[in-house]
């Protein structure tokens, strides 16, 4: 699978915008694309997706991990350039009105073969999970239900190989022991001792970053 940062606090590739927020492009083996949230700006969002080569109208399905606008405003932007797009928002999040189908996720859910969300947690936020063939890979968004609610529950469907996104204020180092791929992203307000303490598993995210796993 292909992972690209599109939105980030931090940028890594010259041209593009670094900006409070977080969005990335998911790609996997057989030919489904993801868009996970969508930044705090769409004027952002889509200079970032163009210096990115990536054409918004072909982004087919979008994930909103939860609602905070750091992570959706980029969403009417996107919904105005591709009407059939198809939304996958936690139940806790309102139902963009101007798209044309949107899945509300209560409980854990399968996307498509190898994509599934965690459901949501704690009743604030979704994380996605895809299945590559070294484990599970999880994108967080801001990782509120707390990092530990979020690997248990990804948990469910196999080993987690890697971990990728926002994780706020996460202390708790211990629990990344057994993975093998860390990308803090976003919000995430300890990553200088995340890759202290693991400097091998650890990989520097920001607008531009791409991984491939
Ligand atoms: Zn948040
Ligand atoms: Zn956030």
């Amino acid at each position: 699978m292909k992972i690209t940062i599109v939105y980030d606090n931090e940028v890594l590739k010259e041209g593009l915008k670094a900006d409070w927020g977080f969005s990335c492009l998911v790609e996997v083996e057989n030919g489904q694309r993801i868009l996970f949230d969508t930044g705090a700006s769409g004027l952002i969002l889509l200079h970032n997706l163009d210096k990115l080569s990536i054409d918004p109208s072909t982004i087919a399905e979008i994930f909103i991990s939860h609602a905070h606008w750091d992570h959706t405003g980029g969403l009417l932007d996107l919904i105005n350039l591709n009407k059939e797009v198809k939304i996958y928002v936690p139940s806790s999040c309102p139902k963009p009105v101007a798209a044309r189908e949107v899945v509300s996720i209560k409980g854990p859910f399968q996307i498509h073969e190898n994509i599934f969300s965690t459901g949501e947690l704690k009743g604030v936020e979704q994380s996605l999970v895809v299945r590559t063939k070294e484990g599970l890979v999880v994108i967080t968004g801001c990782s509120h239900p707390g990092v530990r609610a979020i690997l248990q529950a990804a948990s469910r469907l196999g080993k987690v190989h890697g971990l990728i996104g926002g994780l706020h204020g996460f202390s708790e180092f211990d629990l990344l022991i057994d993975l093998q791929l860390v990308c803090p992203c976003h919000c995430t307000q300890f990553k200088s001792e995340i890759r202290r303490l693991y400097p091998e598993q650890c990989l520097d995210c920001g607008a531009g970053s791409v991984l491939e796993i």
